[in-house]
């Protein structure tokens, strides 16, 4: 009998490889046509996206499954950290994205332009209309480097360099190394963050850099932030202000960076306890951590809180408004530190609470806010905060202190998490330490 597919896709099925059609927007690894209708729609292929759509992908079929994500290369951000320190190559941190979509599962190669959830529907920017029975939405958060007057242009100066991005991280490194005399200035914007920590770790990083090439004596190192505190969680920060202290590092809290004269090597903060006061810092290094802020295209739409995050339930993930949307990651408004190890927590739960939800069940597993932030003090050590969504502290380690500086700590950070990353989280069989936490702890946590 003659088939009714169009000849390109007849095509595709024989070979049962990676194809594209539609001005090659969309790619799937099963062979089978791409569709304007999917049970589960995956909108951003980063940590949350891959790992929820490899689980959710268990429950209703790879071939209903959809990713939109536009990137060619897929990244695991939180080496960035040791990237800029020199401690690691950028080129260990990215991966192809075709080789992180779990098989069967479709890849449409475009971005969301448009929610309409009131027809289950969302718009490509290649004009293309997807439906969906259930849609998660893991769009991450944007970088707003044009919010600091001077930048991005600025970067073309050496001396200036930022971890947060694929473009800067190694001009960290570059400023790094060719330090000679003068401040080592560190920053942290007046915005929510993702990774609160990894703006403090390349200055202790900087200082441990200095230290072993005989430069820490010419170098005035010094963090300006705008937050009130070293860090969120106390036992943490009385453990870092110890080391700030130990090791002679500045830190000017409420001090807000507003303008890179690259030109000069000069930087203006306001402080924003003193409305109108600025004031100049001269740098031989500059670290900029940038403004950050939701995706563009999620404020003003249906699914926004007031300040443009995904507005979602706090135990479940679930919309507030919505009830087949759900959300994970940087872009929703969990009241929780933005993380890697937070999505991966968070990605145990929402697979329980659409599982139910597919049963027609009320979902019953509940959020605790858990996330970690390896706060790396050195080229070994790692202090490892563990918290939940009031602040205290939800560690895995019990008999150690997890305050203190730990070597065991940084060989995690740096050799073990990446593969927990690119093997179970975005394989979707890794949903952060909760249980074994409560194994070790003997069922007390
Ligand atoms: C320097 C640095 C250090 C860090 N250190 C740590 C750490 O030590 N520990 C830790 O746990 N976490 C750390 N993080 C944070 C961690 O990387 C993030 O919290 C995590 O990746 C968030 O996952 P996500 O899925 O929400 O967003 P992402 O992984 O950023 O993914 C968002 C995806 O959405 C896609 N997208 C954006 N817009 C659209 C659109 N319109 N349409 C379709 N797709 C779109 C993007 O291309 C991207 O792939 C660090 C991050 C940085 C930058």
């Amino acid at each position: 009998m003659a088939s009714l597919l169009h000849p390109q896709l007849q095509l595709s099925r024989q070979y049962g490889r990676v194809f594209s059609v539609f001005n090659s927007q969309i790619h799937t690894g099963s062979g089978l046509a791409a569709k304007d209708h999917y049970k589960v729609l995956v909108l951003g292929g980063g940590s949350g996206g891959i790992a929820m759509a490899a689980r959710l992908k268990r429950k209703v079929g790879a071939e209903n499954v959809a990713i939109v994500e536009p990137s060619e290369m897929h990244y695991y951000q939180p080496i960035w950290t040791l990237v800029g320190a020199g401690a690691k190559s950028v080129a260990s941190s990215g991966r192809s994205t075709s080789s992180v979509i779990p098989s069967g599962v479709t890849w449409v190669k475009s971005k969301v332009a448009e929610f309409d959830p009131e027809k289950n529907t969302v718009h490509t920017d290649c004009g293309k209309k997807i439906s969906y029975d259930y849609l998660i939405v893991a769009l991450g958060l944007e970088l707003h480097y044009e919010k600091i007057k001077g930048l991005p242009e600025g970067f073309e100066h050496p001396k200036i360099g930022s971890n947060y991005s694929l473009k800067t991280v190694e001009k960290t490194w570059d400023a790094l190394k060719s330090f000679k005399e003068g401040n080592a200035l560190f920053t942290f914007p007046n915005t929510p963050v993702k990774c609160a920590g990894a703006p403090q770790k390349i200055m202790y990083l900087s200082d441990a850099f200095l230290r072993k090439t005989g430069k820490r004596s010419k170098a005035n190192i010094i963090f300006n932030t705008s937050l009130p505190v070293l860090f969120g969680v106390k036992k943490y920060a009385d453990a870092l202000w110890e080391i700030v202290k130990k090791r002679d590092l500045n830190v000017n809290l409420r001090h807000n960076l507003i303008e890179v004269r690259a030109d000069k090597q000069e930087a203006l903060f306001e402080n924003l306890d003193k409305p109108g006061e600025t004031e100049v810092f001269k740098y031989e290094m500059l670290h900029v951590t940038p403004p950050m802020g939701p995706p563009a295209v999620l404020k003003g739409s249906l699914l926004d809180d007031a300040g443009g995050w995904l507005d979602v339930n706090k135990n479940t993930l679930q919309h507030k408004t919505y009830d087949n949307v759900f959300g994970i990651g940087d872009c929703t408004n969990l009241p929780t530190s933005k993380t890697a190890a937070a999505v991966a927590a968070q990605s145990a739960v929402l697979d329980r609470t659409v599982s139910r939800i597919l049963k027609k069940q009320t979902p019953d597993k509940a959020y605790d806010g858990y996330t970690s932030c390896p706060l790396v003090t050195s080229y070994n050590t790692v202090i490892l905060a563990e918290f939940d969504y009031d602040g205290q502290p939800l560690e895995t380690f019990p008999v150690v202190d997890q305050s203190k500086e730990s070597r065991v700590m940084y060989h995690m950070k740096a050799d073990v998490m990446p593969h927990l990353y690119w093997h179970g989280l975005l394989k979707g069989i890794w949903g952060g330490p909760g249980p074994y936490r409560t194994m070790m702890h003997l069922g007390m946590k």
